[in-house]
């Protein structure tokens, strides 16, 4: 059925994409489950049509009408079985959010040890459904990256995000996420504050209310901050990741040291919609693939010219990349989708460039994302400690909706190149 075929079986990440009513990756699991959502509501109008019928009626035919609704709803159906964990899904997503938006008020722990920032300009770009295998920077042999192949930066090869959806990603990459308590005091905005950088939070991603997504509530902590499209589906769908650039360029002329966010739209499914004026440079047979391609090219281009922003505005800067989690990559209908089941579902791209880059580096120590946080801090020279700090390193594992598995006992998938 419907969930079951495009998802595997629900979990808190696709009912939380639900609960971002506005965001396109609800969209997508909408379309996705349209069958499974009509026969769950087919299923509710005929109990709710039986129920009134038999108030009224002979109670003959309404225990007839009784049979049809029982067996439809209850012998275990797939709308029933849809429903319930539809509606477990979404409790346990709204109390992941309640409780992270409960975090806002909660101090972070971080203590300053040391700091010695040689940047001027640090940007963070926070990318978006990019699987690291379909970027010619690693290996691919179409050119989606021709501009990323040749520069000089340090890019790891065995980068893994720490969940295979956004809202599920987000905190455990930019906070040291507190799995017990869903926390997210301690995260990348409030170190960088708290080293006394100014922050800046650039977004192309849907803002819904002001704090209904994890990176809206790490966001609300930056001291100053763009949300470029207003959040509904169809803006989110127009918006173009090429408009964060002249804020980036505007923001990187204050004087102050500073960390800039990007989080860009990416190529979040469906890639077409991520286009806009970028055009169509492949030709696979798949027009989807084709886009979702291009859309990577796109972001090859986007950090070519945030580069080149850097250099000219000629204060010492640091890039940061990497993509929120992977996709699954096919030749089904529904060719460009998240899923967990893949190791290209949390396959990263990860590379850092500086003003003082020299070559082109491959970095093949694998790690989880999760360990963001720390990367970060040893590059623009920031020491702190936390209360955590002993916690076990998570380096193989990942969170796949439901459960915390072994990234290495993972499958593959074919990679399709043409
Ligand atoms: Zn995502």
């Amino acid at each position: 059925m419907p969930a079951g075929h495009a998802y595997g079986k629900i979990n808190i990440g696709h009912a939380a994409s639900l609960l971002q009513t506005n965001t396109p990756e609800a969209m997508e699991f909408i379309k996705l489950n349209f069958i499974g959502f009509i026969l769950c509501f087919l299923a509710i109008i005929f109990l709710l049509v039986y129920i009134i019928k038999s108030w009224n009626s002979n109670p003959k035919k309404s225990q007839y009408l009784f049979l049809i609704a029982f067996i439809l709803l209850n012998v275990n159906s797939y709308p029933k079985r849809f429903a319930i964990a539809a509606y477990m899904r979404f409790t346990e997503a709204k109390t992941e959010v309640e409780i992270l938006k409960n975090g806002i008020s909660i101090k972070d722990q971080f203590t300053i040890l040391k700091k010695d920032i040689q940047y001027e300009n640090i940007l963070v770009i926070i990318g978006e459904s990019v699987t690291r295998e379909y970027m010619s920077v690693y290996g691919y042999p179409l050119n989606t990256t021709p501009w990323l192949k040749n520069a000089n930066g340090d890019f790891y090869t065995n980068a893994i995000s720490p969940a295979p959806n956004t809202f599920l990603s987000l905190p455990r990459t930019l906070a040291k996420f507190d799995e017990n308590k869903k926390e997210a005091a301690n995260n990348i905005v409030n170190l960088s504050n708290k080293a006394g950088l100014d922050t800046y939070w650039v977004s192309n991603q849907g803002r819904i209310g002001e704090f209904d997504t994890p990176a809206t509530i790490i966001a609300y902590h930056a001291k100053h901050k763009f949300f470029l499209n207003n959040g509904d589906y169809e803006s989110a769908k127009n918006s173009d990741d090429f408009q964060m650039l002249p804020y980036i360029n505007n923001i990187i002329r204050s004087k102050e040291k500073k960390v800039i966010f990007a989080h860009m739209i990416g190529s979040h499914p469906n890639p077409c919609d991520r286009l806009q004026s970028y055009p169509l440079n492949f030709n696979t047979g798949n027009k989807i693939i084709d886009c979702y391609l291009s859309s990577i090219q796109k972001l090859d281009s986007f950090i070519k010219k945030a580069t080149e922003m850097l250099e000219q505005n000629g204060k010492p800067y640091v890039i940061f990349y990497f993509s929120d989690h992977g996709l699954t990559i096919d030749n089904s209908s529904n060719p460009v989708r998240h899923g967990n089941a893949y190791r290209e579902n949390y396959d990263i791209p990860f590379f850092i460039i500086d003003n003082k880059s020299q070559k082109h580096r491959l970095i093949n120590g694998q790690f989880s994302n999760s360990a963001f946080l720390s990367k970060f801090s040893e590059r623009i020279g920031i020491e702190y400690k936390t209360p955590s700090d002993g916690m076990r390193s998570l380096d193989n594992v990942v969170y796949n909706g439901s459960a915390f598995i072994d990234y290495k006992t993972l499958p593959n998938l074919k990679i399709i190149d043409g």
